[in-house]
């Protein structure tokens, strides 16, 4: 038996870096949860908490109902596997994993037969006379995680333990794990920054980013309904798309306006969108590429898009595409049905159309970057940084521009303050504020021929967007009144057949 439950922890490295907060998880007894996010999101530092590797600045860590705040590492029963499994290069495997029952002097004949048990459930009983040198990647990542199984722990800590594999090799230890743990009757906290390895192990998935929660839910839930724009960014690959449109309230009807069509929601999503009453908005719509088709031009609710690069996958294709409004787009086709014709009509450069419809489409909040169809009641610890901005998943071109000439500033700032201390005589001390003073004034002049150099850039930006979109439209136009002008030919030609046949 081993809950783990966090509750409210924080943890604040030098008084000023929050690295986590606001964690408030609970991990049930034989759970296997997984903890994903970007670098640096404090994965690595909570799995360090719960193994007491590191002191939590606020809240606390139970482990079976027992708070183990100020337990050391040893007390706590939990066992670790860590990305660089660091095995003990001048003992054998049998002794590598012994070494810690050895230390906790575990009799002779029960250290023989659990390290036999466990050898023989990783499949490594025939290099326990080896040294680690004589073991390839794979067989020593065996080693690190049977030296933990051994111990016989009421929790399993692993962090990134698989990321020191070449691919191939992660792919097959991921099966191993997904194996493993059916025989092991422990808990599993494994931390990992590849989503496909959160998707494909986790009983429930963890998402995190700046130290917080963003969601928790199987990989059903997650993928399906993802709490936010980070989340729905994040997990799936290749990503999200994402466009400016219009969530339309009618009545009682909800649509989605975009590219000059109407979209409908599923009734599901409508029921929910509704149950949060919302009325019309603008929204951040979100298509996953796969749930994206390919149709004929004539088909209702589509819109035209241009390949502009086709990746070859093997079994699919991503088309990399240009929206009628410029916007780029994503679409996954898999391949395994299309004709030659089909395969060709696919190639950079021609106008395809798709749609999306129901299911598929995921409305979020542009503020609040919050999936409108989330019950208002489930608190969704929102993509917001310490200054109180909403963090977009792309920072704009401008954002970043905006964020680099600040951070140039408090730079400036830093370094100036330090000089002023290290100055010990008043001329000194005049000196130095006579350099900032100077320095402040050419770094704002730099800043503002950056502006103006970003905002004529992003003029002609516009401007050949707009182009573009006008081009489209025109090319658009054209096709339908070819099509139209060919339709009534036809009609009339076989109304002329009949005529003549009478
Ligand atoms: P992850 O495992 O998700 O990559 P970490 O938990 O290692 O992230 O780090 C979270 C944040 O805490 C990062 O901003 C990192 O720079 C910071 N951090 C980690 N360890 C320390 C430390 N010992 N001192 C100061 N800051 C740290």
């Amino acid at each position: 038996m081993a809950e783990v439950k966090l509750t409210n922890v924080k943890k604040m490295y030098d008084n000023r870096v929050v690295a986590v907060q606001n964690f408030n998880l609970t991990i049930k007894d034989k759970e296997f949860i997984v903890i994903v996010g970007p670098s640096g999101c404090g994965k690595s530092t909570t799995m360090r908490m719960i193994a007491g590797l590191e002191d939590i600045s606020d809240g606390t860590v139970e482990i079976d109902g027992v708070v183990v705040n100020d337990l050391e590492p040893r007390d706590r029963d939990v066992a670790m596997v860590f990305q660089n499994y660091a095995l003990y290069p001048h003992l054998t495997v049998f002794d590598n994993m012994a070494f810690a029952l050895n230390i906790r002097k575990v009799p002779r004949e029960e250290i023989y037969e659990r390290v036999k048990n466990v050898a023989e459930t990783l499949g490594i009983t025939e290099y326990l006379a080896r040294k680690p040198r004589a073991l390839s990647g794979g067989q020593r990542q065996r080693v690190a995680i049977g030296r933990a199984m051994v111990r016989e722990s009421k929790v399993f800590l692993l962090d990134e333990p698989l990321s020191n594999l070449d691919a191939k090799l992660r792919n097959a230890m991921r099966a191993e794990l997904i194996a493993l743990r059916k025989k092991i009757d422990s808990t599993f906290i494994y931390v990992t920054h590849d989503q496909t390895e959160a998707m494909t192990l986790g009983d429930r998935i963890v998402v995190m980013k700046d130290g917080q929660i963003q969601q928790v839910g199987t990989p059903e839930e997650v993928f399906d309904h993802p709490y936010n724009l980070f989340v729905a960014g994040f997990i799936g690959a290749p990503q999200m798309n994402f466009f400016d449109a219009d969530l339309v309230k009618d009545g009682t009807k909800y649509t989605v306006s975009i590219f000059g069509e109407s979209l409908e929601l599923s009734p599901e999503k409508e029921k929910a969108i509704k149950a949060n009453k919302i009325e019309s908005q603008k929204i951040v719509l979100g298509v996953r590429p796969e749930h994206i088709t390919v149709v004929d031009k004539d088909t209702p609710d589509s819109f035209p898009i241009t390949v502009d690069i086709s990746e070859m996958m093997g079994s699919e294709v991503h088309l990399h595409c240009s929206c009628p409004n410029g916007q780029s787009i994503i679409v996954r086709v898999a391949t395994l049905n299309l004709s030659p014709e089909e395969k060709k009509a696919l190639e950079p450069g021609n106008v395809i159309y798709v749609t999306f419809t129901g299911n598929a489409m995921h409305v979020f909040d542009p503020e609040l970057s919050r999936n409108l169809t989330v019950p208002k009641d489930i608190e969704i610890p929102a993509s917001f940084n310490d200054t109180g901005d909403t963090v977009y998943i792309q920072e704009t071109e401008e954002d970043s521009l905006k964020n680099r000439q600040a951070d140039e500033l408090a730079d400036l700032k830093q370094s100036y303050g330090e000089n002023l201390a290290k100055a010990e005589t008043k001329d000194e001390q005049a000196a130095v504020k006579a350099q900032y003073k100077a320095d402040v004034a050419e770094l704002k002049a730099k800043h503002k021929d950056e502006k103006a150099a970003y905002k004529e850039a992003e003029k002609a930006r516009l401007a050949e967007q707009k182009e573009r979109a006008l081009a489209m439209e025109a090319e658009l136009k054209q096709k339908k009144q070819l099509e139209k002008a060919k339709k009534n030919g036809i009609v009339v030609d076989e109304d002329q057949d009949s005529e003549d046949n009478k």
